[in-house]
């Protein structure tokens, strides 16, 4: 399938082409069609499986089929609703290079910058507005955005937005929209609160679900490293001292933890940035183009500032914390093989954050090779039910309790056989949506006494999911 079989006109086609498109990604191929002809639409779907392109092509098509011309008084028509400055500044983009050959006009706005280049830039009217909640709130209590020429809405990453504490910015956002509107839900993940509101937003939607870049994780080749907390970042220079990790992502559940990590490396004379949320929008932007160009080696970041990022040909994950939510473990894995490549995710693992492990296996159904020999190996012992590999012959004997640490290549890998391999091959995605759905909570970020009870939930989602007939996904 092609995209002028899609029913796209040739301006679009050009422009994807100039792109370096070569055929529609799987969730252009279901979306693309429903929304050209006017449908309401629930995307399933996460960032890198091309659903920008998914929903901007239709959307551009629709502006210049409406006899909209892009001169004149021009109303916004079209109000791209997203959670961060990172994703809305992507989206923006797609819309200048998917629009290239049209001439609509399209701005971004979102907060922790100045206010007055986004105020000249919806004076001077526009076609398609792409923000986060909060600052076109700001803008639109000042009564310099006005939405009531609406035609179509999309809410982007609708559960990543509810996770973020922004459901009353969006309720108050859809309380400023027309009644009559074309609405596009994108959703990674459909915890109740999202399905909630998709249920007040759409009217009779198309929906589409494309298994999410975690559905590769299969395709990555994943490595744990038991480690004691306080040697993690001793680790993480010991595995950085491997030249073919060129392009490194490291995970910290904290923003203080990803200063931390940052610096650190950055004593050890590796190039290292961190990025989050308590970042300017400036720092972040510097963090961002020193990693795209190969000036950093090292981008250490939050989840949530690194969704949505688009970085291609990262060579390594890293997960420097364990998530306790085991979805995550799959986002951020996934992050690392991008547009097919493969890639490689190193994950340290403390005592703590045993049953993290735990459910991350459970949820991807297979036990996480274990590299066992490495300078900083944990002296508790492997978790029960968890059999130490053998040791290669020509290894040294592992560190005694409190003994001195030996100097090994951070790369050993020997598969552990938990002796609990499941044996029914239950889709990834199967699994995932089966706790997801399951477990209301799942997707929050939890202290440690929540988080027990979502871990035991989910085990039991995960339990129930395998041993019952699973409903059919819309695909
Ligand atoms: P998205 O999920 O919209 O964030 O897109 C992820 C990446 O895929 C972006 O870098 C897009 O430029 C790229 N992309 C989108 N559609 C296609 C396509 N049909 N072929 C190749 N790359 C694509």
């Amino acid at each position: 399938m092609s995209f002028a079989e899609l029913g796209l006109i040739e301006p679009l086609v050009r422009a994807v082409a100039s792109e370096g498109y070569e055929k529609p990604t799987p969730i252009q191929e279901k979306a693309i069609p429903p929304v050209l002809a006017g449908r309401d639409l629930l995307g399933l779907a996460q960032t890198g499986t091309g659903k920008t392109a998914a929903f901007a092509l239709p959307i551009l098509q629709r502006l210049h089929q409406k006899g909209y011309r892009p001169h004149g008084d021009r109303p916004i028509r079209v109000l791209v609703l997203t959670p961060t400055r990172e994703l809305a500044t992507q989206i923006g983009d797609s819309f200048a290079a998917y629009g290239k050959h049209l001439g609509f006009k399209h701005t971004v706005i979102f907060g922790g910058v100045g206010q007055q280049p986004q105020e000249r830039a919806l004076r001077s009217g526009l076609d398609v507005l792409v923000a986060t909640p909060g600052r076109l709130l700001d803008l639109a209590s000042q009564r310099l955005i006005h939405l009531q020429h609406l035609d179509i809405f999309v809410l982007d990453e609708a559960d990543r937005m509810l996770d973020m504490g922004f459901i009353h910015d969006v309720r108050r956002v859809i309380a400023l929209l027309p009644r009559q509107r074309q609405t596009l839900f994108f959703s990674a993940t459909m915890p109740p609160e999202a399905q909630k509101l998709a249920d007040q937003l759409l009217t009779d939607p198309e929906t589409v679900a494309v298994a999410p870049r975690s559905a590769t994780a299969d395709r990555i080749e994943q490595r744990l490293y038991f480690v004691e907390k306080g040697d993690k970042r001793a680790l993480l220079v010991d595995v950085l001292r491997d030249p073919q990790l060129t392009r490194v992502l490291v995970f910290t559940r904290t923003k203080h933890g990803a200063n931390r990590v940052a610096e650190h490396l950055h004593r050890s004379r590796i190039k290292a940035e961190a990025i989050h949320g308590n970042k300017s929008q400036g720092a972040r932007e510097r963090a961002l183009a020193h990693f795209k160009s190969g000036e950093t080696r090292v981008l250490v970041a939050t989840d949530i500032a690194a969704r949505g990022i688009d970085i291609d040909d990262i060579s390594h994950v890293v997960n420097f914390d364990l998530p306790n939510v085991p979805e995550t473990y799959v986002h951020r894995i996934g992050r690392t093989a991008r547009a097919g490549a493969t890639g490689i995710a190193f994950s340290f693992c403390e005592m703590e954050e045993r049953p993290f492990l735990a459910d991350i296996e459970r949820l991807i159904r297979k036990p996480i090779p274990v590299v066992t020999e490495h300078a900083h190996r944990s002296h508790m012992p492997p978790p029960s039910g968890r059999t130490e590999p053998a040791r290669p012959a020509s290894a040294p004997p592992p560190r005694p309790h409190g003994g001195p640490r030996r100097r090994r290549t951070a790369n050993a890998v020997t598969t552990a056989r938990s002796g609990r391999t499941p044996s029914a091959a239950m889709p990834l995605r199967a699994a995932m949506d089966s706790v997801t759905r399951t477990v209301p909570t799942a997707i929050r970020p939890i202290g440690r006494a929540a988080a027990a009870s979502v871990r035991s939930r989910a085990a039991a989602a995960a339990r129930t999911a395998s041993a019952a007939p699973r409903a059919k996904l819309p695909m």
